[in-house]
């Protein structure tokens, strides 16, 4: 294994879900739904096999019903805020958001070049980051004393951008935080993108699990279509985490490159399920907003179960996760914590701090996922409140 990979090991999804398995505990640890998404979604990945749709090589770009339903999602959510994408020239579909992820880093980073992301930060962003030769400059989110949330620092941001940074890689709603950025703070970031000329590349596969607040795409703001680079997922909206199908919006120039990178990482995505997420894509409102309401519930039960069994708790505005701090409960090292958790409670969790480079900032947090069985959910809880 080269240097450049020899860091960061085995993720710690496989191997907390292995550790689940071999346990037989409730895994609220690695993201994925223990329900799949919608049978008229399934039956329309049978129908695209069964018709011979995608079984061969499909077009390099996604095939085209696929990228028109994308642009008009797009349209359909956010045409409000401005946003409108070609669905010939300024949409490309990729195998799940983490091949978007790397394609993109791989296209757009020179060796040495600095890029600014989010701390704790989803682990394969600085993977990525170091294949393609970059450098990660963390700013880290803190929880805030008052209200129980993750905050960015603007001051902190606005001092990690340097002559050698490329891009800003940011997250929103973000996981593991579950922190939902606001108007002002994406103001913020996109004038200072524009004022340092900086690229931005935003993963915002989150972008319909939002509690509270709203999500706005940051290519919405003033001067940010040209240089945003932004990422969806049928993975989590459509709970078909097993598909991995993905997606990039961005002007042709962008699309261009992250073309470049992906055509020699993949070639092409797996051709059936890209027919079933175009009618996914188009699926009612209500789908939408009743996936979302399913998913608050599931937090407030597991966010109150998980205070009454004595952690700290940061309710999140969005994603499917909730970070909680286990020093109430005479604790401080989350990842000997999740390693006893399945012996001591049948549960597995993942530790924050595999998302950190800053180790100590990581230490005591520790994340559950609720995009589970509100059966399931219950058990945990009781199990838990027996700790
Ligand atoms: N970005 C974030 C923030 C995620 O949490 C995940 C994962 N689940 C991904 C990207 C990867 O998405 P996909 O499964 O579509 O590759
Ligand atoms: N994104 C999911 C999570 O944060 C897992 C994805 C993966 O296993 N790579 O749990």
């Amino acid at each position: 294994l080269n240097r450049r990979l020899a860091e960061f090991g085995t993720t710690i999804f496989a191997e907390m879900s292995a550790l689940a398995l071999r346990t037989g505990s409730i895994n609220l640890g690695q993201g994925f739904p223990d329900t799949d998404g919608p049978e008229e979604v399934r039956e329309a990945a049978v129908r695209a096999l069964r018709d011979g749709r995608g079984n061969q090589y499909p077009p390099g770009p996604g095939v085209p019903e696929l990228r028109a339903a994308v642009a008009a999602h797009q349209h359909r959510f956010y045409g409000h805020l401005g946003v409108a994408y070609d669905p010939d020239t300024e949409v490309l579909v990729t195998a799940g958001a983490t091949e978007a992820i790397a394609a993109s880093l791989l296209a757009l980073l020179e060796p040495g070049d600095e890029v600014v992301a989010l701390e704790p930060y989803y682990d394969s962003y600085a993977a990525c980051i170091a294949m393609a030769g970059g450098t990660r400059v963390p700013v880290t989110l803190r929880p805030s004393a008052e209200d129980g949330t993750y905050a960015l620092d603007l001051d902190e941001l606005r001092d990690a951008i340097t002559d050698r940074t490329r891009l800003i890689l940011l997250n929103t709603p973000h996981n593991p935080t579950g922190t939902v950025l606001d108007r002002a703070e994406l103001t913020e970031i996109a004038r200072l993108a524009c004022e340092r000329d900086l690229l931005v590349i935003t993963d915002e596969v989150y972008e319909h699990l939002v509690f509270e607040g709203e999500h706005l795409p940051l290519a919405s703001f003033p001067g940010m279509r040209e240089r945003t680079v932004t990422i969806g997922s049928a993975g989590k909206t459509f709970s078909f985490t097993g598909w991995k199908v993905g997606w990039v919006t961005a002007s042709p120039e962008l699309v261009g490159a992250v073309r470049s990178a992906k055509q020699f990482l993949t070639y092409v995505s797996a051709g059936p399920f890209q027919y079933a997420v175009a009618e996914a894509l188009a699926l009612p409102d209500s789908y939408y907003t009743g996936l979302r309401d399913d998913l608050r519930a599931k937090r407030d039960l597991l966010a109150d179960g998980l205070a009454a069994a004595g952690f700290r708790v940061f309710r999140p505005s969005g994603t499917y996760f909730v970070t909680t701090d286990i020093r109430p409960l005479g604790e401080t090292d989350g990842f000997a914590f999740c390693r006893a958790l399945p012996e001591r409670a049948g549960v597995v969790a993942i530790p924050n701090a595999v998302f950190y480079d800053h180790q100590d900032q990581g230490a005591p947090y520790v994340r559950f996922a609720f995009c589970k069985q509100e059966k399931i959910l219950r058990e945990a809880v009781d199990r838990l409140r027996a700790l």
